[in-house]
């Protein structure tokens, strides 16, 4: 019997302890954080896994980040610390003369609010028709559990593989992808990484940056039930009107961007410039003095500056903005303000990388019709990928379009397949004693 053949048997026999440990990941609540937040059940998470993986072998190190490891870097915001959060790494050596390789999960999962439209506790996982249910179930509490169990079958039937085997759990990805960041200033490096985010076993090598950005426009208060003189004449201003402008010039930003040919990406949607908020007015009958726009702003590599961040974004929409101001005359005195929050970078990795080849090989060996595709949104490979020259995929169980959502689930077929194939892909990878 030849050793995969071995080790996806070895898998077959540990379905049970799968869903128990996702369950158990599951019931302890690690909902994403403000700045400020204290720590939930990060710790105890952490230390689940690391005995888990102290068991089949690894060496572990279990360390909270200085806030230092992280502060100043443009992925961070001001006041960040980790205290009671502790970022994990359970490290495998190889014997020597192989590739080494890192699989990543964040610990961290929105919010399950609102939790009484759950059909079920979303901290208590429930199975229905082959689906385990919970928060994190697929986003991505499955995808780690499935690293574990992988690592444990690997260990069992004594692959001994050439190349290093890193486990890295952090936290912090939902909020400001700071966990991974301060992995890295801890040393975290191999030659590749697969990151087990629900991409229902499909290989992301592409994801999208993102910015937000926070404009603020200025209206002049006055009685609401009042006609008033042209503002020049000491007339009231509703910022609210003033708001829509910007608003207005943004979405025609956003189409401008859409059509040009070289922001277009084979595997991503063309970029977006979304409202995400707006707050305004004191009191329901004056004209509100100030409008708060929020814009969540996605773009493609493509628009990325020469050191792969979004400095040119950032600069086109506040050339939109300002010359918008300049063309109404209210807004060319008073000038609107925008604020950026912390941003993070978009990333790439060619399709012909060898652990897109190996992993997309062997989803396909466990059955699944896996290929290479690209995510939307923003995950942690791209900081591997970009800040730690780690080419970084999501390869891992369930579908994101349950992520997020009331009712979230992980198919258990998606995790047994998720497990079995990580465990081929380090061998293969990382090659053994044997090939
Ligand atoms: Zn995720």
């Amino acid at each position: 019997v030849s050793l995969e053949t071995e080790v996806l048997d070895d898998v077959e026999g540990r379905v049970d302890d799968l869903i128990e440990l996702t369950a158990a990941l599951i019931a302890l609540d690690t909902t994403a954080r403000d700045v400020h937040d204290p720590p939930r059940d990060e710790a105890p998470l952490q230390e689940l896994l690391a005995d888990r993986l102290r068991e089949a072998g690894a060496r572990i190190d279990l360390w909270e980040p200085r806030p230092d490891d992280v502060a100043g870097h443009r992925m961070t915001p001001a006041g960040l610390g980790f205290e009671g959060r502790p970022q994990l790494v359970a490290h495998l050596p190889g014997a020597g003369g192989g590739k080494s390789l890192l699989l990543n999960g964040h610990i961290d999962v929105v919010s399950s609010e609102p939790r009484e439209r759950w059909t079920s506790d979303p901290n208590a996982a429930e199975i229905r028709h082959g689906r385990l249910y919970g928060r994190g179930a697929c986003d991505m509490k499955g995808g780690v559990a499935a690293i574990v169990v992988a690592v444990d079958a690997l260990s069992s039937v004594g692959a001994r593989l050439r190349g290093d085997l890193t486990v890295c759990t952090v936290t912090d990805e939902e909020s400001t992808g700071c966990g991974a960041l301060a992995a890295l200033a801890h040393g975290v490096r191999a030659d590749a990484s697969i990151v087990t985010e629900p991409s229902t076993l499909d290989a992301w090598v592409a994801c999208r940056g993102a910015l937000i950005a926070t404009v603020t426009v200025l209206g002049r208060p006055g009685h609401a039930g009042m006609h008033h003189a042209d503002w020049r004449d000491g007339g009231a201003v509703n910022a609210i009107d003033k708001a829509l402008v910007i608003v207005d010039a943004l979405r025609r930003l956003e189409s401008e961007w859409r059509s040009r040919e070289d922001y277009g990406h084979r595997l991503l949607p063309g970029p977006d410039i979304v409202a995400t908020g707006i707050s305004a007015g004191e009191w329901t009958v004056s004209y509100p003095a100030s409008c708060r726009l929020t814009f969540h702003i996605a773009y493609v590599p493509g628009q990325a500056d020469d050191d792969g961040w979004g400095s040119e974004v950032m600069a086109d929409v506040t050339r939109c903005v300002d010359d918008t101001a300049a063309g109404d005359t209210w807004l060319a005195e008073h000038p609107p303000t925008i604020q950026w929050a912390p941003e993070v970078p978009p990333a790439e990795v060619d399709e012909r990388e060898r652990i897109v080849r190996t992993a997309v090989a062997a989803g396909q060996r466990v059955g699944r019709p896996s290929r290479p595709t690209g995510f939307h949104s923003w995950y942690d490979g791209a900081t591997f990928t970009k800040l730690g020259s780690i080419p970084s995929i999501g390869f891992g169980p369930g579908s994101l379009d349950v992520a997020h959502t009331v009712d979230e689930f992980v198919p258990i077929d998606d995790l047994v397949d998720c497990a079995k194939a990580l465990a081929l892909s380090a061998i293969r990878f990382c090659g053994t004693s044997e090939t």
